[in-house]
């Protein structure tokens, strides 16, 4: 199915003004960097299956990508060791708690149960075959502009506020390990999973990492085939499960597609075989999603009927 240019180009800055009148939220704090992010910038963008980008507003502005740098990791060591080992290994259920909840580890013996939250990307992480952390990191990294754009890189000031602030983080890492389900040093496995949390992204290449995954694999900017085909279902499914954390119900009951969310501000939701959508602007909700991205997208995916759930 191909859409029309003009009438996405028209949802786009109609739903850019639905985000800049939108006065909810707050930024993220207990990262300081994500504090001083200026609270009222706002971008949307939509990578179609051609190639096509549309935007509006602030979408070249880079930010931090934060936990959608979890569907790469993911993707990553679905690549690698096949997505039934990732779904064996770790999970593919909704832990129905915050993002860093130690109490969905403690009545799970210590499973993280998704890929998606921190527990689960630190084992993620840890799970990737490389010879050594600098490897690790730089397969991580390398996935990651595979799946947007060659301008992803680490922000030296994202990554110290957060290497220097992630003890939550270093403590989950322990208890994974204690429980067999870190399969790496700990440390190694949660400075790794911090620094993929600390690259710069735009809402374009945000889009493209979206686009990525509708476009079954192939990246619709670069045409490089980056993900299987045969990854890309369970890739969603996780996304559908918990990519927006303890609102992913909510989301799929309004929105009705697989999205990934952010503590940055970016949130990226999937139609597939048709196009994403990806909105930034840093207020958070409670979950810690962007209240203007998820706006913004809604507006679009109900504008053009495209929830997942809906009989054609
Ligand atoms: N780096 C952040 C953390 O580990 C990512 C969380 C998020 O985006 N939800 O807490």
């Amino acid at each position: 199915m191909s859409f029309n240019t003009t009438q996405l180009q028209n949802l786009a800055n109609e739903a850019l003004i639905i985000g800049k009148t939108c006065l909810e939220g707050k930024n993220a704090d207990y990262i300081p960097f994500l504090a001083s992010v200026p609270p009222g910038l706002c971008a949307i963008s939509i990578s179609c299956c051609d190639g096509t980008i549309i935007h509006s507003g602030d979408y070249d502005y880079d930010f931090a990508l934060e936990s959608i740098s979890k569907v790469c990791s993911m993707s990553l060591a679905m690549q690698q060791k096949g997505s039934e080992q990732v779904r064996k290994k770790i999970g593919a259920e909704p832990t129905g708690l915050p993002f860093n909840s130690v109490l969905a580890l403690t009545v799970h013996q210590d499973k993280p149960l998704t890929p998606l939250v921190n527990a689960g990307a630190i084992s993620t992480v840890s799970f990737i075959d490389a010879p050594d952390k600098e490897s690790r990191w730089q397969m991580i990294l390398d996935f990651q502009r595979k799946m947007m754009s060659q301008n992803v890189r680490l922000s030296e000031d994202v990554n110290t506020s957060e290497q220097e602030t992630n003890f939550h983080n270093r403590a989950i890492a322990w208890l994974l390990y204690a429980a067999n389900n870190c399969f790496s040093d700990p440390m190694d496995a949660c400075d790794v999973y911090t620094r993929q949390c600390s690259t710069l992204v735009s809402c374009d290449d945000l889009a493209t990492l979206g686009g990525t995954l509708a476009n079954g694999g192939v990246n619709p900017v670069t045409k490089e085939k980056v993900i299987d085909h045969e990854h890309i279902a369970p890739i969603l499914a996780e996304m559908t499960m918990e990519g927006m954390y303890d609102y992913s119900g909510d989301w799929a009951f309004l929105v009705g597609l697989p999205g990934k969310s952010g503590v940055g501000g970016g949130v990226v939701a999937v139609a597939p075989g048709k196009m994403a959508i990806a909105g930034f602007s840093p207020p958070l909700d409670e979950a810690g999603n962007s209240v203007r991205a998820m706006k913004m997208i809604s507006h679009i995916v109900n504008s053009l009927d495209l929830s997942v759930y809906r009989p054609s």
